[in-house]
């Protein structure tokens, strides 16, 4: 049976006046949403499955589209992000899922905010950076992984979130230049009440080139909600690093890099990455012109301190956030001086 849906609300109205799980939109609705959609255009190609933009009641929205195969990845993300309480600027908005189709030939749907700056990656390729759209990008993603990584305690809390596959191509840019972060396609939960980790049930693992030390040389404790945390933290430290590669310092600035680019080829195996990273103990390359910039001497100071080999060395999203808050706030300080001093006759 057809669920009517109120005719004048927009889709951010509905979300926000619907009570519930982290989507907000009630469950009858979700199931009613891809028969209702449109597919404009291709606008990502995993390798699990498709993205697109779509129309649905007069406004964008981003189709995630899975593989058949795919089915366990489809559950795991749709469950993580009915997560209570994890709506959060800066983590991509969730709008529903569904199934559609029967039998042998069935499409599972997750729809989402669509953000036309597309992925971080993306953006990067584009665009340089100043000051102001480095500290911004960077403090958002700090404040939505630091988001992820809190645990809420309270009836309706929310439980702790590691995402596993931090990286520039699973990191959102939204219009006014922070970002989002999505793909939490192999996010572990951390259930204090019986201090367990809740391990996704399929037993990929996330993009190599990103995966820290700890996880290539296997000795990471599976069984430790913290390690997967601080492994989260060593592939925003290689994020960290992109951005400020993009970010215009002394008049220039270097052409896109993704981290290790030059030691292993496109599509790295375990044991290449292992070689670099844990027996050669090699991180990406600080330019030297990073050393004459008070910002980014502070943001070199934290990507190495992100991407430390001693994984509990680490430092925690809550304290790279609260660091970049302080330096946005030195920044707007300086440059209220400057003014000032400009006017002075
Ligand atoms: P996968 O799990 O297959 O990696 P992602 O969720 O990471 O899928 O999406 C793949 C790509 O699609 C992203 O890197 C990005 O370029 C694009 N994309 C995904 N979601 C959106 C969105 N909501 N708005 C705009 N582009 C998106
Ligand atoms: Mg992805
Ligand atoms: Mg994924």
């Amino acid at each position: 049976k057809e669920v009517i849906l109120p005719q004048d609300e927009t889709l951010s109205e509905m979300i926000e006046h619907s009570s519930g799980s982290g989507s907000g939109l009630p469950l009858l609705v979700q199931r009613t949403i891809a028969k209702q959609i449109q597919l404009t255009k291709s606008i990502g190609k995993g390798r699990y499955g498709d993205v697109y933009k779509a129309k649905w009641r007069g406004e964008n929205v981003a189709v995630k589209i899975f593989l058949t195969t795919e089915e366990a990845s489809w559950i795991r993300e749709t469950e993580l992000y009915q997560t209570v309480l994890l709506r959060h600027d800066n983590i991509l908005g969730f709008i529903a899922s569904d199934i559609k189709g029967t039998g042998s030939w069935t499409q599972l749907f997750l729809i989402s905010d669509y953000h036309e700056n597309g992925s971080l990656y993306d953006y990067l390729t584009e665009t340089t950076l100043d000051h102001h759209d480095m500290l911004r990008i960077a403090h958002s993603i700090a404040s939505g992984l630091s988001h992820l990584h809190t645990e809420i305690f309270g009836t309706r809390g929310k439980p702790a979130i590691a995402h596993r596959d931090i990286k520039t191509k699973n990191i959102l840019v939204k219009k006014d230049c922070s970002c989002c972060i999505a793909d939490l396609g192999l996010a572990v939960k951390y259930i204090s009440e019986t201090n367990e980790v809740d391990i996704a049930p399929n037993t990929r693992q996330g993009t190599k080139r990103y995966m820290p030390p700890e996880v290539l040389d296997e000795s990471i404790n599976r069984f430790s909600f913290d390690a997967y945390k601080q492994g989260d933290m060593y592939s925003f430290g290689l994020c960290l690093w992109e951005i400020c590669k993009r970010t215009i310092v002394s008049g220039a600035v270097d052409e896109q890099t993704i981290p290790y680019q030059d030691l292993v080829p496109s599509d790295p195996s375990f044991e290449d990455m292992k070689d670099v990273v844990c027996a050669q103990k090699i991180r990406p390359t600080i330019p030297t012109r990073w050393h004459r910039d008070d910002y980014m001497k502070v943001m070199t100071k934290l990507m190495m301190e992100c991407w430390s080999a001693n994984p509990a060395a680490r430092l925690t999203s809550l304290r790279v956030k609260k660091t970049l808050a302080k330096l946005g706030e030195i920044m707007e300080a300086c440059e209220k001086i400057a003014k000032l001093q400009s006017i002075q006759p």
